[in-house]
């Protein structure tokens, strides 16, 4: 029997990896003397409720900004055999608790680690027969082998590159190797994600597995420009589904517990950049304007900061190309396209509204044949 105070330990200690869109929720469980943490995300199946928890949070390795490192102050500890990690998530999942499971750990040794990992998803996948959401994590020190059975359990699986370069990952985890631990995995799980078509055995789960990653934002000097162009080179090169950012929060408890919180909006600045990279195809080279001399954001959509720079003069609406029209603030993916489509000539603001242009924003870089609108009171 699982006792409920381990659950909700190993639960609450994979709280700090946040590669979801996810909101936290605290649900009251029978007999468990207090709440168990779950998330509602989205994954690639749509939202769902994960019940999101380590096999252990006993660690050999010593990121310095993390609790369950071996140099953090903390020393309580847990871990699941994988008969009675699948059991608990079962549990959860046959009560509708939960209706999808992200599975990571610590490392205690990277391959028996990673291979309790798997054969969790083994049980669940194989004797159980969940066909449901499954995240796994893929932990630096993993063998080919290990990476390629997770990517046919799972729905998704992810391992973190944390910081921008070996160098900036060297001085807050000294014993993980960026390129040897993360980037070959990463491009492991690359040849193994566009080949494989899922089994019998696996059940029905996605023929492509989704892949993501995480970067910790103001961990240790790196700038936005840093992290935007890490971000593009794992777009391109090792065809990451997602980049996920995550302000730095010091934990207290850990060698850098008295190092500066990163701001949020560092973060939320990241991933509307993010967006116009990956959503509205802007170059690398479109979102310079975005960026100061020393490589940061500032506290501004980059969408209108680089507008600002790089509208020599408000846009024609009428004729423009969708390209075009996709880079005036206020103008989306289907409004753009349904404004390059529009067969009748846009004569008034009114008529923008109507395609759906926002155009509180959009006015300081639009005109309507020839002519510019300076207030939204003169819209007629
Ligand atoms: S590998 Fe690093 S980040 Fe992961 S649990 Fe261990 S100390 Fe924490």
């Amino acid at each position: 029997m699982v006792s409920a105070e381990k659950v909700r330990a190993l639960s609450e200690l994979a709280s700090y990896d946040m590669e979801q869109e996810e909101m936290l929720k605290h649900t009251l469980l029978g007999g468990t003397n207090g709440p168990l943490q779950t998330y509602e995300a989205k994954t690639p199946r749509g939202v769902c409720t994960l019940f999101k928890t380590l096999m252990t949070n006993k660690c050999k390795m010593d990121c310095r900004y993390c609790v369950n490192a071996q140099c953090s102050k903390r020393s309580a500890a847990w871990k699941y055999t994988p008969d009675e990690l699948a059991s608990t998530f079962m549990a959860l999942y046959n009560k509708r608790i939960v209706q999808g499971l992200f599975l990571s750990s610590s490392i205690e040794d990277p391959i028996p680690s990673m291979e309790s990992i798997l054969e969790s998803a083994r049980l669940l996948r194989a004797k159980m027969r969940y066909r449901g959401y499954m995240h796994l994590k893929i932990l630096p020190g993993s063998t080919r082998d290990q990476v390629e059975r997770a990517t046919r359990y799972a729905d998704r699986v992810s391992i973190n590159l944390e910081t921008v370069s070996p160098s900036h990952l060297s001085e807050i985890a000294s014993n993980k190797d960026f390129r040897s631990d993360i980037l070959k995995r990463q491009s492991w799980i690359r040849h193994t994600q566009s080949r494989f078509k899922h089994s019998r055995e696996t059940g029905s789960a996605p023929t492509r597995v989704s892949h993501v990653s995480q970067l910790i934002v103001g961990i240790n000097g790196e700038s936005d420009l840093d992290i935007f162009k890490l971000a593009a080179s794992e777009y391109e090169h090792m065809k990451l589904n997602r980049m996920y950012y995550s302000a730095f929060k010091p934990i207290v408890d850990t060698p850098l517990e008295k190092s500066p919180a990163a701001p949020i909006w560092r973060q939320n600045r990241l991933y509307q950049l993010d967006w116009l990279y990956r959503i509205y195809n802007y170059s690398g080279d479109e979102v310079q304007p975005a960026f100061s001399d020393e490589g940061f954001l500032q506290n501004m959509d980059p969408k209108v900061a680089i507008a600002r720079t790089t509208f020599e003069r408000p846009l024609e609406i009428n004729g423009a190309e969708e390209r075009n029209l996709l880079r005036v603030p206020g103008i989306g993916p289907q409004t753009a396209k349904s404004l390059a489509k529009a067969r009748e000539k846009i004569t008034s603001m009114a008529a923008l509204g109507k395609h759906g242009v926002v155009l509180g924003r959009a006015l300081p870089f639009i005109r309507i044949n020839g002519l510019r609108q300076t207030t939204l009171a003169s819209f007629n």
